[in-house]
């Protein structure tokens, strides 16, 4: 049997159990009442019969007229179908109205007998030998004043009375029954009209977890399951309601932790990895398959993120914290770390949620400004210092020697250019940074030609100088997205550079060609060259592979340092080839600009 029929009908069958149990002690108890109300009316008629004739054969007896004692008993029992006896004080038998009093034995024992003898009357019930069946006897004494003259006994056949007592329980038992049967019905009646609604109701609640918008069904029946359908009708939209806001905010939280830079995790009491945002895969370079419900140690295999995340859950407050990992590729990375102790119930900790941001890059550019400031400080200490000493030397009394004096000033005045060059540059590069920030450098399609003559025009003194040809390449009608002047800045910085580290009448190529993707400008020089190992840092600030040679030709360290930053700020890239001894190869790939009708077009 299915468990809900079980439930279900229980209550019924026992409702049906207990009434029928009812019942049969209604009926019992009515049956014996009955059987005693019956008996006691058949004692009382017949007591009754027997007191209307004791006056009657009182008289008889009186006269002696036992003739007429035994026609009245015989007159009285075709009458009324009681037998009437009438004995005499010791027991004989005078006149009975079914039988012959000769042939009668002596009455003195009988119970009824001796109880009227003792002035009570007491009906008895027995079996009469005489008649040969059970009857019921009443005797009532027969006096004349004092003298008791005899005794007068009323009798019924038991069986007429059982016939009567019968007929009533039949009675009584129909009616248990019927009442039983209707008793019956109603339950069954009760039973189907509640079962079928809490059935519905049942089926209904256990659909309603996992469809939604929920359907309640229609439901009938008595007030009490209609309430409860209103109910829970009242309690599953809240329900409904509850589940959406909760998967709407866990749908938000994820979208959230999904979109966020920063990697977050959650750990058990044990540290066990409970939970984790694409970022923090990222960022620890995990397995997100292997990753859930292993301790922190077994997936990520570092001992500083394991102390951090055994100190969160043990301190009971945030903790903050920086380490290094290493990633995928074997780099080392800075995470900076921020523990929270996650508490469920109480004050007890569930486990901890770790925010992890990676600030390598931060950490960089930190280490670059330090470099960087202790490189400016190092820059301008040399001329200030020259300067300082040779002012001095001319106040201690150089000054009066017009000679040594007018070399001191020389070179005052060369370190003091040297100063402002730096300077210059500096502010150059802020400047260039500043730009790029704010996205302040306006580009137009400007001709490469116009550029690369100008650049040469200002570098032609120098050239000359050093009887070094500068040759020019560029295609008519080539142009590019320009800054003109941050552009020919440039160019005059690579030009500067390959005279400056060129052999006297050498030649430095100026040329510019272009394809669909890129336009390239390129400085070649037949100098000195760049060893491989310095060639990536050539375009670093204030790098020179050779200090000295670099400052005597007046040289700052951040020629390249601003080429690199404008050809950034035009969107394009530099890049060097270069052979020791042989000559180096400076290019800038630009942006190609779209033929002047194509543009107007546009
Ligand atoms: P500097 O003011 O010293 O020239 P740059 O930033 O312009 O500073 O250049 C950085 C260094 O790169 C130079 O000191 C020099 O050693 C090297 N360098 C630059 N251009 C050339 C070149 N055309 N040939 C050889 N070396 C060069």
């Amino acid at each position: 049997m299915r468990p809900q029929n079980t439930l279900a009908r229980h209550p019924f069958l026992s409702l049906l159990a207990f009434t029928g149990l009812a019942l049969a002690i209604l009926a019992g108890c009515a049956i014996s009442l009955g059987d005693h109300l019956t008996a006691s009316a058949a004692a009382e008629g017949l007591t009754a019969r027997a007191r209307i004739a004791q006056g009657p054969v009182t008289t008889l007896l009186k006269a002696e007229n036992h003739a007429g004692v035994q026609d009245f008993c015989a007159t009285v029992a075709a009458t009324t179908a009681t037998r009437v006896t009438v004995i005499l004080p010791r027991g004989a038998v005078l006149a009975d109205s079914h039988e012959d009093p000769a042939r009668m034995e002596n009455h003195g024992d009988r119970p009824e007998v001796v109880a009227a003898l003792a002035g009570r009357v007491e009906p008895t019930r027995r079996f009469s030998h005489t008649l040969d069946t059970e009857m019921l006897y009443v005797a009532v004494p027969l006096h004349d004043g004092e003298t008791l003259l005899g005794i007068l006994r009323t009798a019924l056949p038991t069986t007429e009375l059982e016939s009567r007592q019968a007929g009533m329980r039949r009675t009584i038992l129909l009616a248990a029954l019927l009442l039983f049967a209707v008793a019956g019905g109603v339950t069954a009646f009760l039973n189907r009209s509640m079962n079928q609604p809490l059935a519905a109701l049942r089926k209904w609640a256990a659909t309603l977890a996992d469809t939604a918008p929920y359907r309640r069904p229609a439901v009938t029946g008595p007030a009490p399951v209609v309430e409860l359908a209103a109910t829970l009708d009242q309690l599953a939209g809240q329900l409904t309601e509850r589940i959406s806001q909760i998967s709407q905010q866990r749908n938000e939280l994820e979208a959230l932790f999904g979109s966020m830079v920063e990697g977050v995790l959650t750990v058990d009491r044990e540290e066990r990895i409970q939970s984790f945002n694409p970022a923090a895969l990222a960022l620890l370079g995990l397995d997100p398959g292997r990753v859930k419900g292993k301790s922190t140690l077994e997936a990520v295999r570092n001992l500083e993120l394991q102390r951090f995340i055994s100190a969160t859950l043990s301190a009971h407050e945030t903790r903050e914290g920086e380490i290094v990992l290493p990633d995928p590729k074997g780099r080392d990375r800075s995470f900076y770390l921020r523990g929270v102790p996650l508490k469920t119930t109480g004050s007890a900790e569930s486990g901890a949620l770790i925010v992890m941001s990676d600030v390598t890059n931060l950490r960089r550019l930190e280490t670059v400004r330090r470099d960087f400031v202790a490189n400016v400080s190092h820059e301008l200490k040399t001329p200030i210092t020259s300067i300082a000493g040779f002012v001095e030397t001319l106040l201690d009394g150089a000054i009066e020697e017009p000679e040594n004096a007018r070399r001191f000033l020389a070179i005052i005045h060369q370190q003091a250019k040297r100063l402002h060059a730096i300077v210059e540059d500096l502010l150059a590069l802020s400047r260039l940074e500043q730009e790029m920030e704010r996205k302040e450098v306006a580009l137009v399609r400007h001709p490469l030609g116009e550029s690369l003559a100008a650049a040469g025009q200002t570098c032609l003194p120098a050239a000359t100088a050093k009887e070094i040809t500068l040759q020019q390449e560029c295609p008519a009608g080539l142009a590019a997205w320009l800054n003109p002047p941050l552009f020919e800045q440039a160019l005059v910085n690579l030009i500067d550079n390959a005279i400056k580290y060129s052999p006297a009448a050498s030649q430095v190529t100026i040329s510019a060609t272009g394809t669909a993707e890129e336009v390239v400008v390129a400085v070649r020089d037949q100098g000195v060259g760049i060893a491989p190992r310095d060639q990536a840092r050539v375009f670093e600030r204030f790098f020179r592979v050779d200090k000295a040679r670099s400052s005597t030709m007046g040289g700052t360290g951040l020629g390249l340092a601003i080429v690199k930053h404008i050809v950034q700020v035009h969107g394009g890239r530099v890049s060097l080839v270069s052979t020791p001894g042989k000559g180096s190869t400076f290019a800038i790939h630009l942006r190609p600009a779209p033929p002047q009708n194509e543009q107007t077009a546009a």
